[in-house]
């Protein structure tokens, strides 16, 4: 059994709010939701990081993003904009180490990040 809590997610070990599954990708709520629209868009392969993934697979890396915007669409903030965010490593505030796209909309959205 993966330690991975994204891999565990991907296999049907841990229940999640699946919005999206396609051969490639699964969408989910995140579980501590930080916008109205709080969805985490994994790859179903287990990558750490962005930085890994860009590297392995650049094609996934493009397929990612055009999901995640694609959700965006489906949920109805794209026309009101959103925010797609990829923590990676510690500093990055990269908490699960199962590369991610946190999809967050619905609200307006500050900047600078903490
Ligand atoms: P990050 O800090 O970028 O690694 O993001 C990890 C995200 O996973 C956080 O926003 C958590 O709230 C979320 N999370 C942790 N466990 C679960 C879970 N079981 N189901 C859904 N989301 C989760
Ligand atoms: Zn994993």
């Amino acid at each position: 059994m993966s330690e991975c809590l994204f891999c565990r997610i991907v296999a049907g070990e841990i229940p999640a709010d699946i919005v999206h599954s396609d051969d490639r990708f699964i969408a989910f709520r995140d579980i501590d939701p930080q916008a109205p629209v709080h969805v985490l868009v994994i790859p179903r392969d287990h990558i750490a990081t962005a930085s890994e993934l860009a590297e392995l697979d650049p094609d996934l890396a493009g397929q990612l993003l055009a999901t995640a915007t694609r959700l965006a669409g489906e949920f109805g903030v794209a026309d009101a904009g959103y925010r797609l965010v990829i923590n990676t490593g510690d500093q990055g505030g990269q908490t699960v180490h199962h590369v991610h796209v946190h999809l967050l909309g619905g609200r307006p959205m500050s900047w600078p990040p903490g």
